[in-house]
């Protein structure tokens, strides 16, 4: 029976784990913490997105640049798949109002015991506290069993799925790198994705504001304008609308550089339908009662206005240029540490059409470890999910060949 050896019980890992025990193969996935899919849990404390609702046509070109890199790889093992996987796994899905579809548990845990469940069934062994160390001169993975001096494992093929290099903590710390650089494999840089970005506020309005939600609003910077939900954080802002641009905002700051951004608080209506209900008579009401009345602005976005300029312009039209446009000063965004994803990685290039690697024969890869970045919305689990799949086909065909 031939056998494959996973490294990394990430999402990925366990999707590419799925298909070749489905197929009968003998399976060892190693793992470096104590157990497996720490960040798939992680992500679950958010509700689990697990992908988007979309057609394929808008799905695709969330991955940017990396869209025509992906695509192949989404549309063999598409977002109707992977509902039909979590309802596989007793786990009812739904659409939410904003088209991304989450388990109606809402959470990530019974997805995953019932995952576990199936690949033990399967055959499938996972050894935890063990961590993939490079190559043995024969090409074989050398593992090392909990800081023992590695070893090398004797397997037919062998999955990279090792991750980005964000959150740390909670096992894909990015130590990868180097190792696949010494052995003459390219990495893009890691930069931070979907983070959170830092901006100064006043004392008063962080204790005010902190873990209000700014809802609807469109964030714009260098010409490109994502709407959706912000957060206010003690540190500055998060959220979809946020993290949907802090890729190119951290590569912007990287350094200390400080960059602006524009918000416009009203993006669902026109600058003159802003200043015309701005010429409201204010009467004997404050100016937040009236904001709040012209034009059912949050506590939050108010005190946004108020942050921006403590003298509000009298001018309806100049209060409404401030509040479609109002320009805030990041000075850095959250980091690796912090952030959702990471943006970087083994560039396509490297690999062949299945994800092996053009110059070690039998190691494919998969997951967050490639060079792709997405927004959130679904669209990084999907991404992940559909690698692991592509991967684990990969090494079908080639054992086949
Ligand atoms: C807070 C948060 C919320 C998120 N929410 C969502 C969401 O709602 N929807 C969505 O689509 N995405 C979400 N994501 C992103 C998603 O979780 C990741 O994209 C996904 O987990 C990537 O899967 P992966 O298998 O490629 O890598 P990982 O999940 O990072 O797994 C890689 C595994 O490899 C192991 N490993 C690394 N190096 C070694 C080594 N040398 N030896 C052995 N093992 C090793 C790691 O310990 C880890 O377990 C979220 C992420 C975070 C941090």
């Amino acid at each position: 029976m031939k056998h494959v050896a996973i490294i990394g019980a990430g999402p990925a890992g366990l999707a590419a784990a799925e298909v070749l025990s489905q197929q009968g193969l003998r399976v060892t996935i190693f793992e470096r913490m104590p157990s497996p899919a720490r960040k798939f849990l992680m992500a679950g404390r958010g509700g689990l997105n697990l992908t988007h609702s979309e057609a394929i046509e808008t799905f695709l070109p969330r991955y940017g640049t990396s869209a025509s890199k992906i695509a192949r790889f989404i549309e063999a093992h598409s977002p109707v798949d992977v509902v039909s996987w979590a309802e596989g796994l007793g786990q009812e899905t739904f659409v939410g109002s904003s088209g991304r579809i989450f388990p109606k548990a809402m959470k990530a845990s019974p997805l995953l015991r019932a995952w576990l469940r199936r690949l033990n069934a399967h055959g499938v062994e996972i050894k935890l506290h063990h961590t993939w160390l490079g190559w043995s001169d024969n090409g074989q993975p050398l593992i090392s069993d909990n800081g023992a001096p590695a070893v090398a494992f004797p397997c037919d093929a062998t999955i990279l799925a090792l991750g980005g290099a964000s959150w740390p903590r909670l096992g894909s710390d990015g130590a990868w790198r180097t190792t696949l650089e010494e052995n003459g494999i390219p990495v893009a840089p890691f930069v931070a994705s979907n983070c959170g970005l830092h901006v100064d506020w006043s004392d008063h309005f962080r204790s005010r504001y902190s873990g209000q939600p700014l809802k609807r609003v469109a964030v714009t910077f260098e010409g490109e304008t994502q709407r959706g939900e912000a957060v206010v954080t003690r540190q500055g802002l998060e959220g979809g609308a946020v993290y949907a641009l802090s890729s190119t905002i951290a590569a912007r700051t990287q350094g200390g550089a400080w960059v602006t951004i524009q918000l416009d608080l009203k993006p669902d209506e026109p600058h003159d339908i802003v200043a015309n209900r701005l010429r409201r008579p204010r009467g004997k009401d404050s100016v937040a009662n009236w904001l709040r009345k012209c034009l059912k602005l949050s506590p939050a976005a108010i005190g946004l206005l108020r942050e921006a300029s403590r003298d509000l312009p009298a001018e309806p039209e100049d209060l409404a240029r401030l509040i479609k446009s109002l320009p805030l000063t990041v000075k850095g965004t959250s980091g690796l540490d912090r952030a959702i994803s990471t943006a970087g990685g083994v560039p396509f290039d490297a690999l062949d059409e299945n994800l092996m690697l053009k110059t070690r024969p039998g190691t494919f890869l998969a997951g967050e470890m490639l060079d792709w970045d997405a927004p959130t919305g679904g669209y990084l689990l999907q991404a992940t999910l559909s690698t692991g799949v592509a991967a684990a086909t990969g090494v079908l065909a080639w054992l086949e060949a």
